[in-house]
């Protein structure tokens, strides 16, 4: 009885505890004045691609037609890009400066959102390739030994054939960056890091690009905790929401604090769409004709008018606002 009456006051506790710490967060009221809409990639890193087409030039085709998407559905929304054309950020000459480019125009910007258009690969060649399987033994006389002790054996040796392989892998995935501190919070948001891209050579520069144990990055992300997560999460699990609501294969919404530093860099909520695979020879062609563009960029769209429904404190629009991977 006693320890009944004791297990109750420490539930409650606990609930009071979680609910005082729930209610400090959650996504915050801002209104989407500016839009930072950031192509991946440029000509300092091209990025991953497919059997025709390059990332680089992908991710700016999208991020153009969704800058006019975006002045057309909201026209009070001002819209920055980080770079309109195939040549490095602010004209950079390297990965480093040009990274920083990017952060640099997102926060001179005063950007209420930062959106950043990728295109994921495997990490297998595009279109698909060969590999080799055992069909059967068969009987094969081999030496064996040596010198003296050399002697015929008959042993049993694998058939190989070789067999095309189809990279087949297609979908889309919106990451967020990893904030230490809501970890247990937000355990909804899928952590593994399944695709290859990005976290490459690149990824490195990208580390160095921004110093995140200076003063200057610490304050960064604590920053980002307090007011740019909740708000960051929400648009992500609405932009693969809608992917999914479209038909598309959806990862959904995952954190990530290696290659996406420049998430981070930009005090404003911000996520990075993995918009499909290059690698999968369709998705390819989808991502790189007209149809799948402006799909794309509808699907955006919509979100972002979800998102603003909400953050701007208009009628509560339907569906989970809560980070979730059921679309795995
Ligand atoms: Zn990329």
């Amino acid at each position: 009885m006693l320890r009944a009456l004791f297990c109750g006051i420490i539930s409650i506790f606990i609930l009071f505890v979680f609910s005082s710490f729930h209610n400090s967060y959650g996504p915050s009221a801002i209104k989407l004045r500016t839009i930072v809409i950031d192509p991946g990639h440029s000509p300092c890193d091209p990025g991953t691609h497919g059997l025709t087409s390059a990332e680089k030039d992908v991710t700016l085709d999208i991020s153009l037609k969704l800058g006019e998407a975006i002045k057309a559905h909201f026209p009070n929304t001002k819209v920055v890009y980080t770079r309109t054309t195939d040549a490095c950020v602010n004209n950079a000459t390297n990965l480093h400066d040009d990274l920083h480019g990017r952060a640099q125009i997102a926060n001179q910007a005063k950007g209420d959102l930062f959106i950043s258009i990728h295109c994921n690969a495997t990490p297998h060649p595009p279109g698909g390739y060969y590999e080799k399987r055992v069909i059967g033994h068969k009987k094969k006389l081999v030496y064996v030994g040596k010198g003296a002790k050399k002697h015929k054996k008959w042993i049993n040796a694998p058939i190989y054939e070789s067999y095309w392989v189809k990279n087949t892998r297609v979908g889309t995935e919106t990451y967020i960056w990893k904030a230490s501190k809501q970890e247990n919070k937000n355990d909804a948001i899928n952590e593994r890091e399944e695709s290859g891209e990005d976290v490459t050579d690149s990824a490195a520069v990208a580390e160095e690009a921004f110093d995140l144990s200076s003063p200057e990055g610490r304050m960064r992300a604590v920053l980002y905790e307090k007011k740019y997560f909740d708000n960051s999460a929400l648009f992500a699990t609405m932009v693969e929401e809608s992917f999914a609501a479209a038909g598309r294969q959806s990862y959904g919404v995952k954190q990530r604090d290696k290659g996406i530093q420049v998430l981070q860099a930009t005090g404003m909520p911000s996520v990075l769409i993995e918009t499909g695979f290059l690698t999968n020879k369709e998705e390819e062609e989808y991502l790189n004709s007209d149809k799948g563009q402006n799909e794309v960029v509808q699907n955006i769209i919509d979100a972002l008018e979800r998102y603003k429904n909400q953050v701007e404190g208009g009628t509560s629009t339907s569906g989970s606002a809560q980070p979730d991977t059921t679309g795995k």
